[in-house]
């Protein structure tokens, strides 16, 4: 561009712009940098590491295996060592900020910038992308880095502003901490952030309080200190094995789905391979199974006996096991994310510890000094954790002000319902890209195995129109009809429906309720984004201004 047409619009002018500075928008900013793009990152936080900066809650934990969660860069794995098989939040940040340092990336980051609107001028091909804190600036390309879970999800309770205690949602937790030594502490929601809230809080509060709606499936995690030694063998011969691998799976790990059913299998042969995943740890039990039981009721029944069994086991209270590992399933195994836990069930027997559950005596009100139930106990809290989760994938991108080539918002667009093509674009916002969102594989696959392979698909894409003088990409109504009708039939086999999960949008009251995820697993996912390229785009209208 040049100086004059500059000073005509105003403002910074770029190539890339990218919105949050976590797993993907890093990744992009170094990818983009080195293909030779001029590239801005805007984030809301005051750190980098996305979801791992915000989630600073007691007992923040990731639940993929360290050589999986991180960047498959050996600029990056070679010099980094990691400490145990799931690194807790602390480990995580310190990775970023050894990322950070050694490719030299916050110097294009701008912290403390929350963009507010990004509207499409169609006379130049370019974003017009405007910030909290005043700032604007102009790209050719917005990249929506902003990850599944940017949007908090408040439960609406009455009564909730008049709580005289501490109360903060997990992903909003402040940075420098909160004291729950010798504290009244209730914990509302039992998805993974409050499974790992409740498991760490328990050993220094007085009393812990958790309120369920629905039990959570949780899995062993399985967790082990790990040696420099033992990574410095696998980094010489299996990482670069394992970081092909993890394409090459169902969800991103280094361990697929058995292309089989569980019903081919004897009852013995079931029991030793369900003791064997079990015995694993981590989301083997779950993603290392045998593919129908995400389709089978009866081998899913299956699962979850074994399941209910295991757990049953861990508790001493006969109404503790009927709540939290009932005899029939709340919905299929695995059709909500299980979580990993370390002493869940153990901190749910302690004498402190009191279950409350919403099924049976639904919260009425907030109270200034704790939450009244049904049953008309008020239960009395010095601190309130939030742990309701998100509006999770179309809420990170939707809660932007963000107008395509018509003016209409994504947000009003996605009012009835995600539309995508590939689960990276959407008709009529051109030059727009969101690896990690809807209709991709996220919800379902270790995050830097499907980011890469969508932020190498950008870069690629982004080369090959500066190549062909290309100005302007956008999905055609059709691709993305077609995407979209691709992810219902991929899912209609499946038992997702019977779960009222954020996989489905049924946590958030209002939201259509329909699969958002890719389900058909990264290989195939990354196949049909490889087919697209490979064909010039297909899918998409290229043009130029
Ligand atoms: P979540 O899985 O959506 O769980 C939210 C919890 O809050 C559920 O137990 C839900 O109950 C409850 N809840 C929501 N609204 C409520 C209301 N109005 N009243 C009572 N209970 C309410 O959210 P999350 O635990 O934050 O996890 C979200 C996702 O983030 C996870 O699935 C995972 O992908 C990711 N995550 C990962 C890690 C990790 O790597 N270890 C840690 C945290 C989060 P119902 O089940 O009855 O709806």
């Amino acid at each position: 561009m040049s100086t004059n047409e500059k000073a005509n619009h105003g403002g910074e002018e770029i190539d890339v712009l990218v919105v949050g500075a976590g797993f993907s928008g890093l990744y992009q900013l170094h990818k983009l940098r080195k293909a030779g793009f001029s590239v801005k990152v805007f984030e809301a936080g005051k750190g980098i590491g996305g979801v791992w900066h915000w989630n600073c809650y007691p007992g923040a934990r990731v639940d993929s295996d360290y050589f999986l969660y991180q960047y498959s860069l050996e600029e990056l794995w070679k010099d980094w060592t990691w400490t145990e098989r799931f690194p807790d939040r602390q480990e995580l940040v310190a990775y970023f900020d050894y990322v950070d340092k050694k490719l030299d990336l916050s110097r294009d980051i701008s912290f403390d910038t929350r963009v507010t609107s990004a509207t499409f001028d169609t006379t130049a091909d370019r974003w017009v992308v405007s910030t909290q804190n005043g700032r604007t600036i102009r790209s050719r390309f917005l990249s929506l880095c902003t990850g599944l879970a940017a949007k908090t999800l408040f439960p609406d309770y009455p009564g909730l502003n008049s709580f005289k205690g501490v109360v903060h949602h997990t992903s909003l937790w402040p940075q420098g901490g909160v004291d729950l030594t010798g504290k009244r502490v209730g914990v509302l929601g039992t998805g993974s952030s409050g499974l790992q809230v409740i498991q760490e809080s328990d050993p220094i509060v007085a009393h812990l309080t958790v309120f369920q709606r629905i039990p959570n499936l949780a899995l062993p995690m399985g967790q082990r200190k790990v040696t420099e030694q033992e990574q410095n063998e696998l980094k010489k011969e299996l990482y670069p094995i394992i970081f092909r691998r993890r394409v090459q799976t169902f969800a991103g790990f280094h361990y697929t789905l058995v292309d089989r059913s569980l019903l081919d299998l004897t009852p013995e042969e079931r029991r030793l391979m369900l003791e064997d995943l079990w015995g694993r740890g981590g989301f083997y039990y779950w993603l290392a199974a045998h593919q129908d039981i995400f389709s089978s009721e009866e081998a899913n029944k299956i699962v979850y006996d074994f399941w209910r069994d295991k757990v049953r086991k861990r508790l001493t209270d006969p109404v503790m096991q009927a709540k939290l590992a009932p005899e029939v399933p709340p919905h299929p195994f695995g059709t909500k994310q299980p979580s990993l836990d370390r002493c869940y069930y153990e901190v749910l027997n302690q004498p402190n510890v009191t279950l409350v559950d919403l099924q049976e005596t639904p919260i009425v009100e907030i109270t200034p000094s704790g939450v009244k139930t049904k049953d008309g106990v008020e239960h009395a809290l010095d601190v309130l954790v939030l742990a309701t989760g998100f509006d999770a994938l179309t809420g990170s991108i939707s809660q932007i002000d963000i107008r395509g080539t018509d003016g209409t918002p994504i947000g009003e667009k996605w009012g009835k319902g995600v539309a995508t093509y590939l689960g990276l674009s959407s008709a009529g916002y051109p030059n727009m890209f969101f690896p990690y969102g809807p209709q991709a594989p996220t919800g379902f696959c270790n995050g830097p195995s499907c980011l890469e392979v969508q932020s190498d698909w950008i870069v690629e894409c982004l080369t090959y129109m500066r190549e062909h003088k290309h100005t302007r990409i956008d999905a055609t109504p059709a691709a993305e009809a077609a995407w979209g009708a691709r992810i219902q039939e991929l899912a209609a086999p499946g038992l997702w429906d019977r779960a009222k999960s954020w996989y489905v949008g049924a946590n958030v009251p209002g939201k259509p309720v329909a699969q958002i995820n890719f389900t058909g697993g990264l290989p195939m996912y990354a196949k049909l984004c490889r087919e697209s390229a490979e064909g010039g785009y297909v899918g998409f209208t290229l043009s130029h201004l």
